[in-house]
């Protein structure tokens, strides 16, 4: 029987995403027993985390900044808007560096089934950025999930009254993937997809 300060610290850790009980037991084990050494670094990032972080209110990134490095970035484009589902994306995207406009994080995806509606989402949020003009392009880069690409639909549907060019990741073929290896989503995405050769 663990002491009440290990059953609430693996119970704080549990709830974090890709961590169970188990792995968060682990965890505790292993910081308990670099308690000197490691759980010093620790506590000081968690602390500068807090201290410092911020969520940006012109795009919903998290950084140091309101507004964010990515949308005080002279060098970026600002016609062109990306549109993802979540800061992690964001994060995805922006490390693979090939987009060099500016991003806007909806904060989840539209479900019917959890009762997520557009207003719970920053899609008001989106309109209205649009709505001020200055934008050419909005790229859709929601996850190739059903709720994701409805999502996407009906932000689709509710920019069609803008001048933007709407456009969406094309959810294709993955690099060296072998056509037996795919899932058949992925497949049928690829063939509906398909462009005229040369
Ligand atoms: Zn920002």
């Amino acid at each position: 029987m663990a002491s009440q300060e290990i059953e609430t610290l693996t119970a704080a850790l549990a709830r974090l995403p890709g961590l169970g009980p188990r792995s968060a037991r682990r965890a505790v084990l292993w910081l308990v027993k670099r308690r000197e050494s490691a759980l010093p670094q620790l506590l000081e990032a968690l602390a500068q985390v807090q201290e410092t972080l911020v969520e940006c209110a012109t795009c919903g990134n998290v950084d140091t900044a309101s507004p964010c490095a990515i949308c005080t970035d002279p060098r970026r484009d600002a016609r062109s808007l990306c549109v993802v589902e979540d800061v992690a994306d964001l994060w995805a995207l922006d490390r693979a560096r090939l987009f060099s406009g500016r991003y806007h994080v909806l904060g989840g995806r539209l479900s019917a089934l959890e009762g997520v509606r557009p207003e719970d989402l920053s899609i008001p949020a989106l309109i209205a950025r649009v709505e001020a003009g200055g934008i050419d392009e909005v790229v859709l880069a929601m996850n190739a999930t059903l709720e994701g690409q409805t999502t996407a639909h009906y932000i689709a549907e509710r920019l069609e009254a803008y001048p933007v060019r709407i456009t969406q990741l094309a959810h294709g073929l993955p690099v060296g993937g072998e056509l037996d290896y795919l899932d058949e989503g992925t497949l049928a995405q690829a063939l509906r997809a398909r462009r005229p050769v040369g």
